[in-house]
């Protein structure tokens, strides 16, 4: 399957429904760029982790007509959800974060402005983000693109994990960590400053929720360079790297 192109469509229902139209951004990128034709053999992903086979069957203007062939479960998403929360930083940084989380596994990301974050948000950025998700699931073969949400506030980000598993707080200013990542089993949560770091009130509240704070060494990473690091040791004790 690894041959065929793959693009992102809203949700199929397949074995009913053999015939999907693809459009928009999506159908720009399989025409101008991909260049998908008639009798193309493309995959399909609807976000809910199957994979569809499908042939094209015309290409129009702004929309091509594809005939589904077969549907199977993609076999490249994790077991475990991973759930990273970051900082918004500043130029495109979020977009590497959310670029590498994706291939690293995550679930979802949630992107937050914090008492020392001076980056800012707005839809059209939201929406980029989404973007480079998508790209990136298609990049790595996952059949899922993680989810992006945005918090305007860092009790929301903090509260929004409140169901996982495990809760990690990269605190760049603990001198020891009090949990052991290399334990982690389940689902998994983890929260990672901005370029301005953490205020103690934010580490304080992220703690009465739950959080443990981890240490990532004694030298201060840059935001990105923290969040890939956290994300790869947590995948890796998840059994996710291997
Ligand atoms: N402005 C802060 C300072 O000068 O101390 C540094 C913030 S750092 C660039 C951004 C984020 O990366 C931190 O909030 C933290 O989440 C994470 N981080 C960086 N270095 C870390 C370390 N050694 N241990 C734990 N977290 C770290």
């Amino acid at each position: 399957m690894s041959g065929r192109k793959r693009f992102f469509i809203e949700k199929l229902d397949y074995p009913r429904q053999t015939e999907a139209i693809l459009s928009g951004e999506e159908f720009v990128h399989a025409k101008t760029v991909q260049r998908v034709e008639e009798g193309s053999e493309i995959c399909l992903l609807d976000g809910s982790g199957r994979e569809y086979t499908a042939l094209v069957v015309k290409v129009d203007k702004r929309s091509l007509t594809a005939h589904i062939t077969g549907a199977y479960d993609g076999e490249k998403e994790p077991k475990t959800h991973v759930y990273l929360l970051c900082g918004a930083l500043k130029g495109d940084k979020t977009e590497l974060v959310v670029q590498k989380a994706t291939e690293l596994g995550v679930s979802k990301v949630g992107v937050f402005n914090s008492d020392y974050c001076s980056a800012f948000m707005n839809h059209n950025k939201l929406e980029r983000l989404c973007k480079v998700a998508r790209e990136a699931a298609k990049q790595c073969m996952r059949s899922r693109a993680p989810e992006v949400v945005y918090f305007d506030d860092f009790e929301s980000a903090v509260k929004s994990a409140k169901q996982y598993d495990n809760k990690l707080f990269a605190c760049e200013f603990a001198d020891k960590s009090d949990a052991d990542i290399s334990q982690i089993s389940g689902s998994t949560a983890l929260v990672v400053g901005s370029e301005g770091g953490f205020s103690e009130s934010e580490f304080a509240f992220a703690k009465s929720e739950g959080f443990a704070g981890v240490t990532l060494g004694k030298r201060i990473l840059r935001a990105e360079t923290a969040a890939i690091s956290l994300l790869s040791l947590a995948a890796y004790f998840l059994g996710e790297l291997t």
